[in-house]
């Protein structure tokens, strides 16, 4: 008899155990404490050459366009190629196109400075717009889900730090004609989710 009750009591310390560990990881996922940005020194960025000023009043999603997955390169050496490219002859940007840019481990990496105009290859005015890049393919890759919670966090962070409105969050696609940025990310914000996750953790602080 005291065997079975000792399994019983074995049993509850059990569930209860797992039922705080679910209640703990429920409470500590989906939140936004701390966002650490990479700053261009880590990686190797170029100066920029003069540029046009302005103030970031809306969000622009886009994918950086080609496949990176951080096997063959880090995440460092190929922001700092489209960094080289796009300021050669083949564009002439003044920096790199995004004012951030996120890895497939959700590593967030300054990009050019904020107050600036981004730069694109497609025929809408980036003005206004702050341009948050995720490395990657994602017509072709899958979207990690680290890559898609530091969006998340560091939407909330622009937000806040810029009182960008959220509902002025849209994807480089939405402007004009682009598989930017690409359709697996597309899906998470066209379904909602980046948006709704995004005015959760704003209204929760
Ligand atoms: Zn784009």
């Amino acid at each position: 008899m005291s065997v079975i009750r000792n399994d019983l009591f074995f049993l509850f310390m059990k569930s209860l155990a797992i039922y705080f560990v679910f209640v703990l990881s429920v409470v500590l996922y989906g939140q936004c404490d701390s966002v650490r940005i990479l700053p261009r020194e880590a990686w190797n960025a170029l100066p920029p050459k003069p540029f046009k000023n302005h103030v970031p009043v809306r969000i622009t999603i886009h994918h950086e366009g080609t496949f990176f997955d951080g096997v063959k390169e880090t995440a460092e050496a190929h922001i700092s190629t489209v960094q080289k490219w796009g300021m050669s002859e083949a564009r002439n940007w003044v920096d790199i196109p995004y004012h951030f840019l996120i890895d497939n481990k959700g590593r967030i990496f300054e990009g050019r400075n904020v107050f600036t105009v981004g730069e694109t290859n497609t025929d809408y005015n980036p003005e206004g717009h702050l341009l948050i890049s995720l490395l990657g393919n994602f017509e072709e890759q899958e979207l990690p889900a680290a890559q898609l919670e530091s969006l998340i966090c560091l939407i909330v962070d622009c937000c806040k730090k810029f009182s960008i409105d959220p509902d002025t969050i849209k994807c480089h696609r939405d402007f004009t004609e682009t598989l930017c940025p690409g359709k697996n990310l597309y899906a998470r914000y066209s379904d909602g989710y980046i948006l709704s996750e995004v005015k959760k953790r704003l209204n929760s602080k």
